[in-house]
Order: C-alpha cells, then structure tokens, then sequence
C-alpha cells in the first residue's frame, strides 16, 4: 500500500509568535486538500502552540536527544516534543551533523528513541559537493543511511500502523540546501533507487513502501518535476516553507 506524498516544512531556526499565521493559512488550505499528507517542523518554542493552532497538518521537532530526560543543557528529548503535541522529529539534518557533529551512530540512537517515544520520524542523508563530483554520492548516502536507520526492531510495526507510518527518509544534497541549486531529475531518481534498495535490504518488504523525500532548494517552480520523479515520495521544505503561499504552490505540486 502505497502512502500519499509528504511534504514537511522545516522552519529551522526562524519563526516567532507571529509567525503562526502562515502556519494558520497552510492548515486551512491543506485541510481542503485530500491525496496529500503534510507537515511543520517549527523551533521547539512554537511547537505547543502550532499544535493548538492547527488541524489538518503534522506538527514535528527539528531533533531530539537520545535519552528521555537528564542532565544535558539545551537539550529536548523526544518524550517531551511528544508532550508538546509534535507527531514527528526530524533526525539527522546536514546542518545538525555539520553543526553538533553529530555522527550516523547517533542520528540512528536518536530515530530509536523517537520511535519509542510515539513520534514518527524523518532520517536526513545526503553528501556534500565534493563527494559529488568526486563520483561518490551514491555510495556515501547509501553508507550513511545504512548507519542512520533504526534497527528493524525499534521500527517495526507497532499494532497497525506500518513502518512506512512511522518513518520517512529524506535524501538532501548538502550542496543543494538554501543555495537554489537542485540536482538533475535523472540524479534524484538514482540517488532514490539506490536509498529504496537499502531500505528494503534493512527491513525487507516493508521498506519498499517508506517514503523517501527529496529536500534541497524545492520551490514551487520546481517542486512538479521533482515530486513526479519516480521514486520521489514528497518533498521537505526549507525556505520556502516559511511563507504560506510558497509553501502551498509546492503542496499543491505534490497533490
Ligand atoms: C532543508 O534544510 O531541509 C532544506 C531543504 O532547505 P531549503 O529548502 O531552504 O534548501
């Protein structure tokens, strides 16, 4: 069975208060939609109120820690996105890994403990320019996916909701994040052949039905050619999520 394509706004470490109104527009345009399941992913200040202001959308976290709670400053562990109402945390975002170091070892630890916390999540993979031209991009994502995912035991289905409900794989070219750059169609579509491959070798025929998004540069000019990419289950949205009307013209795309 397959899913409807996924679209996620990732707002990063933009948003305020007032911002929630263009959280408001993509909830009341989207909650006239069918065909299309969508998503915010705002800064962990908002999150409580986005829940109380939306509907029809998904409400998630940028990250996670990996212990329910704890000495460790700053930190928000995924028990508590959880209670603040988010239905979903990003794990693993280029500018997490580059930013925090974080490593494959504990974007994995992290997607486990936001599956054992009720949330589904979204494991972000993608090389840099370099590995790029160097002709190794598929080989490195599909090593950092390998290294990223849950365990097939902590994502296994729980009662009746299916792995592909519980977690999406996003594919984003580092290079191609915030720059307007995307790669070519015929690159998206083997870079997403390749991850499916190991999302089935990792939890066999569950894996065929996970979404793999694309993320990088989407914006409603492009964003109908990329989501029609085979292989291509949604979209996650940086920039361009931030404005209701941009973020709905890419919505739309995915319809
Ligand atoms: C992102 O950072 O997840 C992203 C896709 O950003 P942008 O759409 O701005 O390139």
């Amino acid at each position: 069975m397959s899913l409807s394509p996924y679209v996620v706004g990732n707002w990063k470490m933009n948003g305020v208060r007032a911002t929630l109104a263009e959280a408001r527009a993509i909830d009341r345009a989207v909650a006239r939609l069918t065909g299309v399941e969508v998503g915010l992913a705002p800064p962990f200040t908002l999150i409580a109120a986005l829940r109380e202001a939306v509907t029809a959308i998904g409400v998630g976290g940028q990250d996670c820690h990996v212990a329910a709670k704890g000495a460790h400053t700053g930190d928000v562990s995924a028990a508590m996105l959880a209670d603040a109402g988010a239905d979903f945390v990003i794990v693993g975002h280029s500018e997490r890994r580059a930013d925090h170091g974080e490593s494959d070892a504990l974007v994995r630890a992290k997607a486990e403990a936001a599956l054992a916390a009720g949330l589904s999540v979204i494991v972000c993979v993608g090389e840099t320019e370099a590995q790029r031209d160097s002709g190794e991009a598929e080989a490195v994502v599909s090593r950092q996916l390998d290294a990223s995912l849950p365990s097939g035991e902590a994502a296994g289905e729980v009662g009746e909701v299916k792995l592909a409900e519980r977690l999406a794989v996003a594919y984003e070219p580092v290079w191609a994040i915030g720059t307007g750059r995307v790669p070519s169609v015929a690159d998206v579509e083997a870079m997403h052949a390749a991850l499916r491959q190991r999302l089935v070798a990792a939890y066999g025929e569950g894996g065929s039905d996970v979404r793999v998004l694309y993320g990088g540069s989407v914006n409603p000019s492009n964003a109908a050619e990329l989501l029609s990419t085979p292989g291509v289950g949604g979209a996650l949205v940086g920039g361009a999520s931030l404005s209701a009307e941009s973020f709905m013209g890419i919505v739309a795309a995915a319809g």
